[in-house]
């Protein structure tokens, strides 16, 4: 249930009460904001008490979680995009019979009589990203494979929201389609990471030595592809 707890500043923080069978109270940040799990007989001027003393904490989370927050996409005009780590705009341009989608300059121009459709120019956008990462992906990992002197049965596109990228026994690598947003070296990164997986299926030592062979800076490689997750994310 929704509570609202009144700090002495007269700041008012919302939160979301969440009585259960336990013995201690639980707070949690969570997109929704404030969550706090309590004990079933938790008197309130307890639980009163107890977020009073967190309220320095529960106000730097929160506010941290607010910086953190990425926009969500809007599917019009002037929209920011992300492709292949260029900053590039989204212009929509009605147009009574074209359903093109062109990336001229720093503009991906749909031109198009629903251009007012946000579900219909998320779909032709996502579908033109799609058409641009293949190709990208499949040159990158046929070199890297020439270069290891291994085969690659397919590379195929994956739609999944929490991996970047998976290799199997049978040789078959599957990258995300989102990762043709970021820069050329995540991309290079993520695909020497699977591709160091044919030689070990596995995150031990000498998959890291492979994979160092492949990319020598993948430890930075990584943390940036961890920053930039949200914001490739922000696509769905
Ligand atoms: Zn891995």
């Amino acid at each position: 249930m929704a509570q609202q707890l009144q700090l002495p500043d007269g700041q008012t923080i919302a939160y979301l009460l969440d009585l259960r069978v336990r013995k201690t109270i639980g707070l949690k940040i969570t997109a929704q904001g404030l969550v706090v799990h309590a004990p079933k007989r938790i008197s309130s001027k307890q639980l009163q008490q107890v977020l009073l003393q967190k309220a320095g904490w529960i106000q730097q989370k929160l506010a941290l979680r607010a910086a953190n927050q990425v926009a969500p996409m809007q599917w019009v005009d002037g929209e920011p995009l992300l492709f292949m780590g260029q900053d590039i705009t989204l212009s929509l341009i009605r147009h009574p019979t074209s359903k093109a989608v062109a990336l001229e300059g720093s503009q991906l121009v749909v031109r198009s009589p629903h251009i007012g459709n946000q579900a219909w120019v998320a779909r032709k956008v996502l579908h033109w990203y799609t058409q641009q990462a293949l190709p990208d992906f499949s040159r990158r990992v046929q070199l890297v494979a020439a270069q290891m002197g291994e085969k690659v049965t397919s590379v195929a596109l994956s739609n999944a929201r929490s991996r970047w990228g998976s290799c199997n026994s049978r040789k078959q690598i599957r990258l995300n389609w989102r990762l043709i947003q970021a820069p050329p070296h995540i991309i290079q990164y993520v695909v020497c990471h699977e591709m160091a997986h044919l030689r070990e299926m596995n995150h031990s030592g000498r998959f890291y030595a492979v994979l160092e062979s492949l990319f020598a800076k993948h430890l930075s490689a990584e943390k940036e592809m961890k920053a930039l997750s949200s914001i490739l994310h922000r696509m769905a």
